[in-house]
């Protein structure tokens, strides 16, 4: 991945809150073909059972709750993560709330790619870009600030 551009293979970042893992777990089995051409990571407990369970390689980082969504947001900024399926648990609050919102804030302020159930995670999966390369359209709020304060300087 180069600026803006999204690679031919995805870096995917996986997470799943603790009632949601199991249908993580079966969706990416049942996507391990085209998921192994791609550079898996995920937060902790996620990604030690993904790859227990389906053998494919998933870079850890923290648990979620212990600052695992923190980092994979700080890779979204800084263009090591390009692409996230996020089953998050629409039933349960979870202690580390403000970090999940912040994560899926940045997710939309960068323009990746991001499935948050089953059905969206199935539809991006056959598209055509996922293994093409993809400019994104990431705003440009520097000059955006610079225009609403300095008047276009
Ligand atoms: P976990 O974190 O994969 O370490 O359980 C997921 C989350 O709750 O964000």
């Amino acid at each position: 991945m180069s600026g803006n551009r999204l690679g031919k293979q995805k870096h995917i970042a996986l997470v799943a809150h603790d009632n949601r893992k199991q249908d993580l777990i079966n969706w990416v089995k049942s996507k391990s073909d085209i998921l192994g051409r791609q550079f898996l990571c995920g937060t902790g407990t996620t990604a030690q059972l993904i790859s227990e369970n389906t053998g494919l390689p998933v870079k850890r980082f923290k648990s979620g709750p212990l600052g695992g969504d923190q980092q994979i947001g700080a890779c979204i900024a800084n263009g090591e993560v390009d692409f996230m399926i996020f089953f998050w648990d629409p039933l349960t609050s979870q202690p580390h709330d403000p970090d999940v919102k912040a994560l899926l804030r940045i997710a939309v302020l960068y323009d990746i790619p991001v499935a948050m159930n089953q059905s969206t995670a199935d539809f991006l999966l056959s598209s055509a870009l996922m293994e093409s390369e993809y400019e994104r359209n990431v705003v440009d709020y520097y000059s955006r600030i610079r225009k609403e304060h300095f008047g276009g300087y």
